[in-house]
């Protein structure tokens, strides 16, 4: 089957590349494995000078590189530009980084020298989302590669260009020849690459559904996997936070990439006191952002990224309407081809309803009222996902106590959730397991191993295992 990229604004199709047959994939995974022999013997300057001239190229490229991902999934120009200097900071932090991090580490025992060493796995399979077509493929890939492992990206099916952008500024950078390979394939076929003898791990980033998909499949022939899935974060205003910032906050999480992230905040929980005053405000600034063409300057939202996602969350409006939610603002979908959906905000938002319980992977935020902390910390954690949290107060040891008490891989105190390079991302519950990022998330995909040394011969314990 062809893999097909449609510009969402316009509904048109932007370009048909031809899907890599069984054969042509296996063979890319082969090569990928070849590059790594000798890869993994390179020394961490030799990789760290090719990932600071990824760093450069992706900086030097943004403007276009904006326009590639505007074009495919919608995302306004600003947006675009931002990513990719946020990819060249995360290949910079694991140039200047990782020999630190995956330095051997000595432990003392009986040998006369005993050390924990990190060493690469192999070639990884990345089967990546379209939310961030850079980033996403980033944050795995310079950890990973200066790792000294291999990469295989599947890309989401809506970003093909995006795709094998990211496997040309690798070539562009020096890596070796198939150290870095992008697979034109869909879904189809990732359980025969996760099969595939000389792939070593795998990690997602997608859907629930995909995560225990793909999952399922690694368990059967035993390969390591990194899930990071959905989230319906909550953002906590209690009453003494500062409402303005607070509000602010919550719809600038809300409407970044047209509420397409993980991570965006989706289920605002304000105490009885202040309520009123947080949707009201929340309810101004939501309807103030521009939506409109992602090339125009001053677009704020841009389209979703297709159709069937636009429609599905208008579906998920909908039902939770028709089970007592207020509708405040948006919630029609305008006429036209552009998988466009206006700003929406949804009040009195309650368990049983779509907007608590599933993923809104849109510009649509619901408003849940609390009676009082204890219930905006009960209602923050009655979910099934556990991405990224945050509470809005104006007394900080207040904020960490309830902080430490949401049930999430992240959970901040008057900040946006955002990934970082310096810290692991990653979830609990249905959001998944393991960590991207950080010293967490470099040590995912290495085999951690135990070196013990000793001169000469040695009594035989008793026990051995
Ligand atoms: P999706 O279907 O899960 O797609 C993500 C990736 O997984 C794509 O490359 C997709 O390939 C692939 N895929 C889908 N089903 C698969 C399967 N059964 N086996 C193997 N690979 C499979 O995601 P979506 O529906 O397009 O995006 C929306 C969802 O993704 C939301 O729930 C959102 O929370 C989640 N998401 C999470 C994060 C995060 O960082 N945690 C980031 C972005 C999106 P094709 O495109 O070829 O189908």
């Amino acid at each position: 089957m062809d893999i097909t990229a449609i510009n969402p604004a316009t509904g048109q199709p932007v370009k048909i590349y031809r899907e890599m047959t069984p054969g042509e994939t296996a063979a890319v995974v082969a090569q990928a494995h070849e590059a790594w022999k000798s890869w993994r013997a390179t020394s961490f300057s030799e990789r760290s000078a090719l990932m600071k001239k990824a760093a450069a190229i992706l900086r030097n490229r943004k403007d276009e590189l904006a326009r590639l991902m505007a074009t495919e999934m919608g995302k306004p120009l600003k947006q675009g530009v931002a990513e990719a200097e946020k990819c060249a900071w995360v290949c910079d932090y694991y140039a200047d980084n990782a020999a630190s991090i995956l330095q051997p580490q000595a432990v003392k025992t009986e040998a006369n020298r005993s050390y924990v060493a990190f060493e690469p796995l192999g070639v990884v399979l990345a089967v990546m989302p379209w939310n961030f077509p850079l980033w996403q493929v980033y944050r795995f890939a310079a950890p990973a590669l200066m790792a000294g492992n291999a990469g295989v990206l599947k890309h989401a099916s809506n970003v093909p260009g995006s795709a094998l952008a990211i496997e040309e500024m690798f070539a562009q950078a020096g890596f070796p020849t198939n150290i870095f390979r992008t697979l034109l394939i869909g879904s189809g076929q990732v359980r025969s690459v996760i099969e595939h003898p000389l792939v070593r791990a795998v990690t997602l980033t997608g859907s629930t559904p995909a995560g225990r998909s793909v999952a399922s499949q690694a368990g059967q022939v035993l390969k390591k996997t990194v899930l990071e899935l959905g989230g319906s974060d909550a953002y906590v205003v209690l009453e003494d936070a500062d409402l303005e910032h607070a509000a602010q906050t919550c719809v600038a999480s809300r409407l970044i990439n047209a509420g397409q992230s993980c991570i965006a905040a989706k289920r605002f929980i304000a105490v009885a006191p202040i309520a009123r005053a947080f949707t009201e405000r929340f309810v101004a600034l939501m309807k103030a952002r521009k939506v409109g063409d992602p090339f125009a300057e001053g677009t704020d939202v841009g389209p979703l990224a297709r159709r069937d996602l636009r429609d599905a969350l208008h579906k998920q409006v909908v039902a939770s309407v028709e089970r007592g939610a207020k509708l405040l603002l948006g919630g029609e979908t305008p006429p036209g081809e552009g998988a466009y959906y206006p700003p929406t905000v949804l009040a009195q938002v309650k368990p049983g309803m779509p907007a608590f319980d599933e993923e809104l992977f849109g510009p649509a935020a619901a408003i849940i009222e609390a009676k009082d902390e204890a219930d905006a910390i009960r209602l923050a954690n009655a979910t099934q996902f556990g991405l990224g949290a945050a509470v809005f107060t104006q007394d900080i040891a207040r904020g960490e106590r309830v902080a430490r008490q949401l049930e999430a891989g992240a959970a901040h105190v008057n900040s946006l959730v955002a990934s970082d390079p310096r810290l692991p991302f990653g979830g609990v519950k249905e959001s998944g397991y393991g960590r991207e990022l950080g010293t967490f998330g470099i040590k995912e995909f290495v085999n951690v191993k135990s070196v013990y040394i000793k001169d000469g011969p040695h009594a035989v314990s008793g026990v051995m295992e």
